[in-house]
This record gives structure tokens, sequence and C-alpha cells, in this order.
């Protein structure tokens, strides 16, 4: 009840501002659509705008575990010509994936083509992750040609499923005000890899005795500086302790940053 004086002095700007809206709508038919919440809509335009209620799915990093609706594309919208031959690329590489719907959560947080991958090349991916079209076939590669081969030299196994913690997720890079690449789909944090021999190997920093996860994690890892822009994984700061964080955020002079 201490500031309890100065609520009705803060509620009145508000109570004002909701009549502006009600007079706006009242007096031009248009009022509705100038009501929308503005979205960059950035430079290319092209993607059909997002329906009302992926707006209300929410977009909190703590709600990272919350289940996205995911709705299937609109077969009508044209896709763009890259977009098409990354899919038939996914295809070629033995992706199962889906086209979803634009995503459009207001500022930086667009994907304007996601596709929902659930395995890859017999690899389960649980939960399916929502990823640029882009994205999933740079992880799909790196699937094939590092993790699965990995896997065979140092456990003799295939791998089962790999268990990913974070795809599209509208948010900053913590600290900074930049948005993450998860904003833009071009981010897939790894927390743990599952073979088909029941191990599991978990990508928290294993114990200095554990000298095969070691390795394992530490080729996979490094392997990936080939094929990602961004590597970074236990050791690298508290945030990344428990996963490895894989991005194609493009660098000038096609930098790549893996730590
Ligand atoms: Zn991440």
């Amino acid at each position: 009840m201490r500031n309890s004086h100065s609520r009705p002095g803060a509620a009145i700007p508000a109570a004002l501002a909701v009549a502006a809206g009600l007079l706006l709508g009242a007096c031009s038919t248009d009022g509705v659509l100038s009501l929308r919440p503005e979205a960059n809509v950035g430079d290319s335009g092209s993607a059909a705008p997002a329906r009302g209620l992926q707006r209300l799915v929410p977009s909190d990093p703590m709600m990272v575990g919350f289940p996205r609706w995911n709705p299937p594309a609109e077969p009508t919208a044209t896709m763009p010509a890259a977009e098409v031959a990354c899919r038939r690329n996914l295809k070629r590489l033995d992706v199962k994936f889906r086209n979803l719907a634009p995503i459009d959560d207001g500022g930086a947080c667009r994907v304007d083509w996601p596709v929902e991958v659930s395995a890859i090349n017999g690899v389960e991916m649980k939960p399916a992750a929502t990823l640029s079209c882009a994205m999933a076939e740079t992880f799909s590669r790196w699937t094939r040609s590092e993790l699965q081969p990995a896997a065979r030299w140092r456990y003799l196994s295939g791998v089962k499923t790999i268990h990913q913690g974070s795809s599209y997720s509208c948010r900053n890079i913590r600290g900074s005000g930049r948005p993450s690449q998860h904003s833009l789909g071009n981010a897939l944090d790894v927390m743990r890899i599952e073979l088909k021999n029941g191990r599991d190997i978990d990508v928290r920093k294993p114990g200095w005795f554990a000298f095969r996860e070691r390795g394992f994690l530490n080729s996979v890892r490094s392997d990936g500086c080939g094929h990602f822009n961004t590597v970074l994984g236990p050791g690298y700061d508290a945030d990344h302790a428990d996963h490895f964080h894989f991005d194609i955020m493009p660098r000038k002079n096609g930098a790549v940053a893996c730590r």
C-alpha cells in the first residue's frame, strides 16, 4: 500500500490510450488493422503474414519447453528457388521433415520458410526441431558425416536419437540486446546423444575417467567447426555447460567461432 497514491496517476495515460484506441476503431474502418502489433517485416517481404494464433504462443525464454503450435505450411504459398533446392537436398540426405507455416513473433523473431525435422538418416530428433531449411541441411550433413561415423568408430554403434534442448526460440543472446540465432531458426542445442546399444552420451562435461565420452564429444564438436559458423559447448561459459550450441550465423570473412 506504500505506493497507493502513485497508481491513479499512472492509470490515467493508460485509460487515455485505451480510449484513443477505441476512438480510432470507431471512426475509421481500418482502425482494426492499425491496432496490429508492428512486426519487422524486413526486406524479403515474401512470406505470408503469420496467422493470429502464432502470436499467442509464449516466446519467453523461460517457456522453451512449452509445446509450440506448429501449423503446416499453406500449399498455395510460392516458395523461393533456394528453399525448393534446400528441400530437395533434405530428401537426398534422408531427412524426415514437414514444412511449417511462416513464423513471425515480432522483432527479429521470424522464419519465413521453417521446417520441422523429426529424423535424419535414421536418427530420431527428439523433440522434432523447428529450423530454417539452411540450418536443417547443415545439421543433417554434420549428423551424417561426423556424428554417425564418430559413434560407429568409437562405440561400434549407430546413433538412435539426438535429444535437442532448443531449436527455434524467440530470444536474445543472454546479457546482450542482440537476437540469438535461435530467433531465426538458425541454431540448435544438443543435450544428449543416445546410441543404439543403449548408451547415453550426455554433453555435460564427463569426468576425467570417461576417456571415450570425452574423445567422442571433442571430436564431434571440433568436426562441427567445418560445418557450422558457431560451435559452443561445455568449457566455454556457464550457459553452455550442459549442451552444444550449433548455429550458422554468417560472419565477416567467413570466420568461425569454435569454443
Ligand atoms: Zn543455443
